[in-house]
């Protein structure tokens, strides 16, 4: 967008703001956007490009939202806008299949050792949500399990416990447990074992911050599983493409049964993947029993941003400048706290990290102190700041230096 069609738009989006009530339901359309857990109002961003966004004061800000873990490559990468403009100079919507969903499956495929067979769905959820169908099917079984903390999407039986609006029947189908926990695991399987069709995880926890697993622990969570014949789906919508070319499960050695992508995989478009054996993913229709199937599944406009985003992964993988980044951010902060005497603890996995502060008022200030500066955080303290490739070191320098700052404010 030029300069003057970002203004004309930012004053547009002003005048719209000032009803006095929104169309919206909290002026959202996800509730972490809402910004309530650091009490200010919605923040309306109008444009952004590499590693920075603007809001419709016109104001720019150094994001770390990156679309929720999606923008690996920054906003606006040329390569994706590029392939973008060739996909909509096709069509918008094909209606049968298009030619971008067997190479970018077949990406995945390659990428990722656990993966024979690839479905596209329209977001993570709806993976995760097919994944479990499926998990079901095959074995035969009711029963999941799932970790306290973990985040799966929304859909009825990973969301048990966390909304109205579920069954009680289906809910009890639901089995919940500590992550990072042996002892409650395995007295979940001495419970539950015979009567669990899967057991789905995100290998790095990333949705009540970044929590790593303990050593062991994903080993055993695989050991286990297939003791039991239990199916384990790594969710891998937010660490897919990200901790390495083939996800966590390559980073940590680890071989699940069936996995779910989003985000990255999409390049910025709505889109989400289950993988796994052909033995399992045959069981999904049209070539088995298990349905799933969707008017926007494999849209060609995701199809060709998330193939153009995964070509520039693999013709140029940053994940050791994002490492040594990381590392570089995560002992620096740590650094500033201690220096400002600010009990802070920094959980990271490669380019994924979280401030956990003792007590919701200093992540707010911190919060508030980093805006103020043009910077901008999740709004919320269980969501994880993501690096991309836009950020330069100059970036996360101009980063240290106001969370520094932004220390004394979380320390008072
Ligand atoms: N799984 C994980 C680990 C996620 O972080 C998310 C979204 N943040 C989802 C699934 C759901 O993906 P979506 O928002 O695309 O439905």
């Amino acid at each position: 967008m030029s300069a003057t069609a970002v203004r004309r738009s930012a004053s547009a989006i002003r005048r719209r703001s000032h009803r006095p009530s929104s169309a919206l339901v909290g002026g959202v359309n996800s509730p972490v956007r809402a910004c309530r857990q650091v009490g200010v109002d919605p923040i309306l961003l109008v444009s952004g490009r590499g590693a920075r966004v603007v809001d419709a004061q016109g104001t720019p800000f150094l994001d770390f939202i990156m679309g929720w873990g999606a923008l690996i490559l920054g906003h606006a990468h040329p390569e994706v806008v590029r392939a973008l403009r060739q996909a909509l100079s096709r069509d918008i919507l094909l209606g049968l299949t298009g030619p971008d969903e067997e190479a970018l499956a077949r990406m995945i495929v390659d990428a990722v050792p656990s993966v024979e067979q690839v479905r596209f769905t329209t977001s993570g959820t709806e993976a995760c949500m097919t994944a479990v169908r499926l998990a079901r099917a095959c074995t035969g079984r009711s029963k999941i399990l799932i970790f306290e903390g973990g985040y799966h999407g929304h859909s009825d039986s990973v969301m048990a416990g966390h909304t109205a609006g579920i069954p009680e029947l289906l809910a009890r189908e639901t089995v919940s447990v500590p992550f990072n926990n042996p002892g409650a695991f395995e007295e979940a399987l001495r419970l539950h074992g015979p009567q669990l069709a899967c057991v789905i995880v995100e290998p790095v926890a990333a949705n009540m911050g970044v929590v790593p697993p303990a050593p062991g622990w994903l080993a055993r969570i695989r050991a286990l599983t297939k003791a039991h014949g239990i199916l384990l789906i790594f969710d891998e919508v937010v660490t897919g493409f990200r901790l390495a070319w083939g996800g966590a499960q390559e980073a940590f050695g680890i071989r699940p049964d069936l996995t779910t992508f989003g985000k990255i995989i999409g390049g910025g478009l709505p889109i989400g993947a289950l993988g796994g054996p052909r033995r399992l993913m045959q069981r999904l229709a049209p070539e088995g029993d298990v349905y799933h199937g969707g008017t926007f599944a494999g849209h060609p406009l995701a199809m060709a941003a998330g193939l153009a985003a995964l070509k520039q992964l693999q013709q140029r993988p940053p994940y050791g400048r994002l490492e040594a980044q990381g590392q570089r951010l995560e002992r620096r902060l740590a650094e500033l706290a201690a220096a400002r005497g600010v009990p802070v603890r920094i959980n990271r996995a490669g380019s994924m990290f979280t401030l956990f502060f003792s007590g919701q008022e200093r992540f707010i200030a911190w919060w508030k102190g980093l805006r103020a500066a043009g910077i901008l955080a999740p709004p919320s303290p269980s969501e994880a700041l993501f690096l991309s490739t836009a950020h330069t070191d100059a970036h996360l320098d101009r980063f240290l230096r106001t969370a520094g700052q932004a220390f004394k404010a979380a320390g008072r």
